[in-house]
């Protein structure tokens, strides 16, 4: 019916694709570039000549190209998820693709972008009260790590009736003002640095997120004050490749150690929802990152996908299973 589609699209997942430039060690190895990008939307495969396989092409919300800046991809793959957190709207922006497509360079652009927006908005609107608040995690094998107290033990959830699953003795820093934020927002991207170099590739198999709680009131009124809080996230996934391998072993899924349970479920997740009736089970509580983010994929939330991918022909396998993801979860 038309007014069901119309809710269908209200309540769709934006997804986009961002391919970067070729890297130095690519253009160093003469790696050819199998990708090109039609139009805004559209995004061409084009095989390899002695392939005699036919171009295929792949639509998305929007495709950026490896010329488009960052500023670019938030403008016009994230700012409307980001901003709705300020209504009181839960929202969630991820990156995925494979290693070193491009995700934690694009995180970083696009959380930087945010928080200029929030405070641009904050000055923009003195009739209301802004409390900014922020919270970061890793999620690695399944233990969840704090990164504003990288000391600390591996944080327990738990299930609240009312809040759903909260994270226990999650530390949660105030932002006094943007440059504070700046500030913390730097401070969690470098203890997942840190780690990276302690534990060879983390960064590649763990998942990043990083929480600002957005809450705001109007000023001097008296009675009922109309207030919104939401929680806007910005998650930065392992390397899709980890997706891959679990779904080469799927049936052993419940033995393994090496999968990735959180980027499964996710996966699944997103499928779940995007699927036109959003029926059946949706498998939230199947992984810790799922049921962290349960409250802000489904319900009253807006998501953003920007899936990242390396223009090499080299890496034209791994491209394609980002473009399938991609693809389920439009
Ligand atoms: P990932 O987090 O997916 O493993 P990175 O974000 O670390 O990948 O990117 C890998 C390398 O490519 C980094 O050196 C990064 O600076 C560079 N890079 C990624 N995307 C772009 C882009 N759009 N433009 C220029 N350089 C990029
Ligand atoms: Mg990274």
């Amino acid at each position: 019916t038309p007014g069901g589609s119309s809710k269908a699209k209200e309540e769709k997942i934006f997804v986009t694709v961002r391919v970067r430039p070729l890297s130095k060690k690519e253009l160093a190895l003469k790696d050819g570039v199998a990708w090109e990008c039609a139009d805004s939307q559209t995004i061409l495969y084009k095989p390899p000549l002695q392939d005699r396989a036919a171009p295929t092409s792949y639509t998305f919300d929007k495709v950026f190209g490896p010329n488009c800046q960052t500023d670019v991809v938030y403008e016009e793959g994230a700012k409307g998820v980001a901003m709705s957190a300020l209504t009181g709207i839960n929202a969630t922006i991820f990156a995925y693709g494979q290693t070193s497509s491009g995700k934690t360079f694009t995180m970083r652009g696009i959380t930087e972008s945010a928080v200029s927006d929030i405070y641009r908005h904050i000055d923009s609107s003195p009739e209301r009260e802004f409390v900014i608040k922020i919270s970061a995690m890793e999620i690695y094998n399944e233990v969840v790590k704090d990164l504003l107290r990288p000391d600390s033990a591996p944080l327990r959830l738990l299930d609240d009736p009312e809040k759903g699953t909260i994270v226990e003795k999650l530390q949660e820093e105030i932002a006094k003002d943007s440059q504070h934020l700046r500030h913390l927002v730097s401070i969690c991207e470098e203890q997942r640095q840190v780690g990276e170099t302690a534990l060879n590739d983390t960064s590649s198999r763990s998942h990043q997120i990083i929480r600002l709680t957005v809450e705001s009131r109007l000023r001097e009124v008296s009675g009922c004050v109309k207030s919104f809080v939401a929680n806007l996230n910005f998650v930065d996934l392992a390397g899709s490749e980890r997706a891959a391998q679990t779904h080469a072993i799927g049936a052993r899924l419940k033995e393994g150690c090496h999968i990735n349970r959180s980027l499964l479920t996710l996966t699944t997740v997103i499928r779940k929802l995007s699927s036109e009736k959003r029926s059946g089970h949706i498998p939230y509580r199947d992984s810790k990152l799922t049921r962290i983010l349960q409250l802000s994929l489904g319900g009253n939330a807006r998501t953003a996908i920007i899936c990242t991918m390396s223009p090499a022909l080299t890496h034209v396998e791994q491209s394609r299973n980002t473009l399938f993801f991609a693809t389920c979860a439009k």
